[in-house]
């Protein structure tokens, strides 16, 4: 349903930008212990990154897992790029629509068709009508929750339900990158899906909360024969640098951090739904870092108008509609945002 990547989208942003409001990163981070942990591994930077295997226990320790379950790279576009490979060789690929396009886009790439399902009227991914599309060509399932562009969250026990069911048939990849946002992400996550032995993926980002967009840490969670055959898509651990592990290994489950992040996080969030209702506009309610809202106009025109004025946001067309999505950034570029949306809208 989105024309441009976000790397696009942020290529094609003014330079002097006030607000970068366009990629979902969180401005928030990194940490601080993060940021020391990068600068003390300096030094040792001449030697290769070995250090993949503390984080991956750290990662199995805290989930319940076995490091087998854990695939690590340079975030979790590189697993999107594996499952993409491997599945999209093998047939089609439902997803939502819109959902987040990097992993079926590439499976196009090796032919596999693409199943693109609507979203139900509250703007969440339609586990029932997905289903419906279930067939012998199916390859694999996609299911990003919280949903990118349109922040909604599905409700746990009908995914966890869905998965049971699904996953006998086809390998269900839950694209769990925004799940730290959720109030219970560890009751929200399908990792324990995996646990119980089911064909489900799941992939996790640093990037977001952790504030590791522009460092690349990111992991699959899944059964020790797909992170087997997956591997062979990916350079893995290698393909981080020293610094970004050892910053990963700090911030893991850091509370104190995260808190933080999330307090700041709501705070902007808040802001944003409250210029947004003073101008007479709707929102979806997020459960992410970023909201989506219908425009008044033409969305490539607004995002123009607002580019023009240094405020970087998306812009997508769906259900004959236009919208704009717009990040949670620091409170200085949602003021930045409520300035130009005033002058624009
Ligand atoms: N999955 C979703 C849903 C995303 O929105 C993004 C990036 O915005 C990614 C995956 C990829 O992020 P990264 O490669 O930084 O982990």
């Amino acid at each position: 349903a989105n024309a441009l990547s976000d790397e696009e989208a942020l290529r094609a942003a003014p330079v002097q930008l006030r607000a970068r409001l366009s990629a979902n990163e969180n401005p928030f981070g990194p940490s601080e212990q993060a940021k020391q942990a990068i600068t003390e591994s300096l030094t040792s930077c001449y030697q290769y990154p070995m250090q993949a295997r503390d984080l991956i226990q750290k990662i199995a320790d805290y989930e319940g897992l076995k490091p087998e379950n854990i695939m690590l790279d340079a975030g979790s576009s590189p697993m999107l790029l594996a499952a993409a490979v491997h599945f999209g060789q093998r047939g089609a690929i439902i997803t939502g629509d819109p959902s987040y396009a990097d992993l079926p886009r590439k499976a196009e790439k090796f032919k596999a068709p693409i199943v693109a399902v609507p979203l139900t009227a509250d703007y969440k991914l339609d586990l029932d009508a997905m289903e419906k599309k279930l067939d012998s060509r199916t390859a694999l399932v996609y299911i990003c929750n919280p949903n990118n562009p349109t922040g909604t969250v599905l409700d746990t026990a009908k995914l966890k339900a869905f998965a049971a069911r699904v996953s006998k048939k086809t390998p269900v990849f839950v694209d769990e990158a925004y799940i730290d946002y959720l109030p219970d992400p560890r009751d929200s996550s399908l990792l324990e899906a995996v646990k119980q032995g089911q064909n489900v993926l799941v992939a996790r980002t640093f990037s977001k909360l952790y504030g590791f967009a522009g460092l690349r840490v990111g992991y699959l969670v899944a059964q020790p024969e797909m992170i087997k055959t997956l591997s062979q898509y990916a350079v893995g651990p290698m393909s981080i640098s020293a610094p970004a592990i050892r910053a990963a290994v700090v911030s893991y489950q850091d509370q104190a951090f995260t808190q933080d992040v999330l307090k700041k996080t709501l705070a902007s969030k808040q802001f944003l739904y409250d210029v947004l209702k003073r101008e007479g506009y709707e929102y979806i309610p997020s459960s992410a870092n970023f909201v989506m809202f219908p425009l008044k106009m033409d969305g490539k025109r607004f995002v123009e108008e607002m580019g023009k004025r240094g405020v970087s946001i998306r812009n997508w067309e769906f259900n004959n509609q236009h919208w704009c999505r717009v990040s949670i950034g620091r409170m200085d570029e949602m003021q930045a945002f409520a300035e130009a949306f005033t002058q624009v809208s």
